[in-house]
């Protein structure tokens, strides 16, 4: 990967050769007004090229900034992006398919929320998505953080959207921030906030029961720290159960979902093991949150966070940025945790 002359080259079957690296290429592109080829994009997902949700994704980045695209088709491999100017206002993404609508927001979020107006975006898909960010996750962990950064936005969750039907809905309302304030994470405090919630759509209400029984039965919580939602609010059927867990900084999310032929209490197991996993170690930013804070804290230029794992995703991603933008991550091995920071190119 690297420029040449004005246009980046990117290889999409680098690293761990998925989706990240065409929306973080898609998101700094904007940002930084750099022009970039990718080829080989998803190369090593069983099907590589875009799939709906990307090819969502790169129409919303073309649409905020009326930037110009070659390649933007399903299935494609390469595409060519050159983009304009960054509009803020109101926009409204629909991916037609369950594909990840977060992850949708996630590829335009860093241009509007440093844009020069507020911005309304409405996004139509899958809102709880298997490996994507489920919105409570966005909700309660990640949008938090970013708000500390400087912008304002607020989440609203319209209708529920989970695979294979999607059909869900959000509406996100940006006051963007010129600047942005760097993070500042460190070792994580004492937890102040717990909490395990399960969510049927569709589905009876004993699966939901069940999973959040099983997890305050594996983290020894009370019956007090869990509840269960059952909504009709949603295409189809689905399930999730989370588990949430902050000390003053920070909230991490944890969660699993609900699967033919897996039982209620083995998805709940699985979570639960996770948030222990996390409860017990230092870090403050489980390996999910880490992967996504990369990109923000880049564009901020500065700052340091505490990540309980560093994987393949999250150090594909950190090449891609240092692609587009002169700094480079650091990252330091300590008792319990690694700590990430930047420094200058
Ligand atoms: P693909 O090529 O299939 O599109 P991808 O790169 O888009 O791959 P992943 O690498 O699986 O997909 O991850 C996408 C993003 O979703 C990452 O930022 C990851 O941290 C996030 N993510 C996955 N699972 C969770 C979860 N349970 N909670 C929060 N975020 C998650």
């Amino acid at each position: 990967m690297g420029r040449a002359e004005s246009m980046i080259r990117i290889d999409g079957s680098f690293g761990e050769g998925g989706g990240q690296i065409l929306r973080t290429s898609l998101s700094l592109s904007i940002v930084t007004g750099q022009p970039f080829r990718i080829e080989n994009i998803r190369a090593k997902r069983e099907r590589s090229g875009l799939l709906r949700q990307h090819l969502t994704a790169v129409r919303a980045a073309a649409e905020i900034c009326a930037g110009q695209v070659e390649g933007a088709s399903l299935g494609s491999t390469a595409l060519t992006f050159k983009p304009g100017c960054v509009k803020s206002g109101d926009y409204h993404f629909a991916i037609g398919s369950a594909g990840s609508g977060t992850l949708v927001l996630q590829t335009v979020l860093p241009a509007l929320m440093t844009a020069s107006g507020p911005s309304k975006i409405v996004i139509e898909g899958g809102t709880h998505n298997q490996a994507a960010p489920p919105f409570h996750f966005l909700e309660r962990a990640f949008l938090p953080l970013v708000r500390q950064m400087g912008p304002r936005m607020t989440l609203q969750l319209e209708r529920y959207g989970f695979y294979p039907a999607g059909g869900g809905r959000f509406v996100v309302e940006i006051q963007p921030s010129k600047t942005l304030a760097p993070i500042e994470l460190p070792e994580r405090g004492e937890i102040v906030s717990r909490r395990v919630i399960a969510i049927v759509a569709n589905l009876p209400r004993h699966i939901a029961q069940r999973e959040v029984t099983k997890v305050a039965d594996v983290l020894n919580w009370g019956p007090e720290l869990t509840s269960v939602e059952e909504t009709k609010n949603s295409a189809g059927p689905g399930n999730i159960v989370m588990v949430e867990v902050g000390d003053s900084a920070c909230t991490e999310v944890f969660s699993g979902f609900g699967q033919l032929g897996v039982s209620a209490e083995q998805v709940a197991e699985e979570v639960a093991r996770e948030a222990s996993d996390y409860i017990v170690g230092k870090a403050s930013a489980g390996e999910h949150l880490t992967d996504q804070l990369l990109l923000p804290m880049a564009l901020a230029g500065g700052g340091v966070f505490t990540a309980q794992k560093i994987n393949q995703h999250s150090r594909t991603n950190m090449n891609v940025i240092e692609t587009f933008l002169p700094i480079r991550f650091k990252m330091r091995e300590e008792e319990g945790f690694t700590r990430v920071f930047l420094h200058p190119a």
